[in-house]
């Protein structure tokens, strides 16, 4: 068999040398990991969801001129994508109290905050991935001020849209992680969006009911994750591999 040559395997996903030089195939597993991989379990079919919703949201992301790492899906599991190289963070922008902010503020779930905030978190699994200050990353090197700067105001760009666009199809985008990575063309570099934006990297609820359609179904013990996913992917229009495209794209809730 013709083995391909793996470049790295995370929890969710692998990444494969590409078929010309500079690119990658993004693999997206079935693998679900909680509290730093403490708890781990394998749900069918995760990962063909996540890869269709990445799609989806990368690519209306580029029609917005957010640059980043994608250039298509190859197949149900797989992404081609451009290599880069990863700034060692995880971007987190808030709009609404949960998870860990919740807890270490004492501000309860599903409270809207005054302001859309971000936090940068340093990616070191043997950590836990501490919480880090803008003075942290320049100072240690992770990202220069001017590639942080480029960071933060991609993320609020990415929001901004990635809300509106949740909203139209009545969903609260609670918050969502982020990676950037510097591409080098020519002589020039400049940072873009890499990694996945899914519902295992995000918070999303029905505007109505409330219901979480993410990873915390996982996380804490409801059930009924892949039907979220799925409701997730189905709200914004995406089909399934045998299905017949949507003529009318995301489906407006009212
Ligand atoms: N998140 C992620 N990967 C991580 C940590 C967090 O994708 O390693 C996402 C998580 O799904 C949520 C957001 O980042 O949408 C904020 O997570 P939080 O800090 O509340 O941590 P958690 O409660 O998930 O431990």
């Amino acid at each position: 068999m013709n083995r391909r040559h793996r470049i790295y395997e995370g929890k969710a996903k692998i990444l494969y040398e590409g078929p010309e030089p500079g690119t990658y195939i993004q693999f997206f597993k079935d693998d679900a990991t909680a509290f730093n991989a403490k708890k781990h379990e394998v749900i069918d079919g995760k990962g063909v969801l996540n890869n269709r919703i990445s799609e989806y949201i990368f690519t209306q992301l580029a029609r917005i001129g957010i640059p980043t790492h994608f250039i298509k899906r190859v197949n149900m599991r797989e992404q081609l994508i451009k290599a880069v190289d990863m700034v060692p963070l995880e971007v987190v922008v808030r709009n609404i109290a949960a998870g860990s902010l919740s807890k270490r503020l004492g501000i309860e779930e599903g409270t809207p905050l005054p302001q859309s905030i971000i936090e940068f978190y340093y990616k070191k699994d043997k950590l836990d991935d501490p919480m880090v200050s803008e003075e942290h990353i320049t100072a240690f090197g992770w990202a220069t001020p001017a590639e942080l700067e480029d960071i933060m105001q991609l993320s609020i760009r990415i929001n901004d849209f990635l809300t509106g666009l949740f909203v139209g199809v009545g969903i609260e985008l609670v918050d969502f992680k982020m990676e950037f990575g510097r591409l080098w063309e020519g002589d020039v570099m400049h940072i873009v969006l890499a990694d996945e934006i899914s519902p295992d990297s995000s918070r999303l609820w029905d505007i109505n009911t409330k219901e979480k359609m993410d990873k915390d179904r996982f996380r804490r013990d409801m059930g009924g994750l892949i039907e979220a996913y799925q409701e997730v992917a189905k709200r914004l229009g995406i089909m399934n591999e045998n299905e017949q495209p949507r003529p009318n794209g995301p489906v407006l809730v009212k």
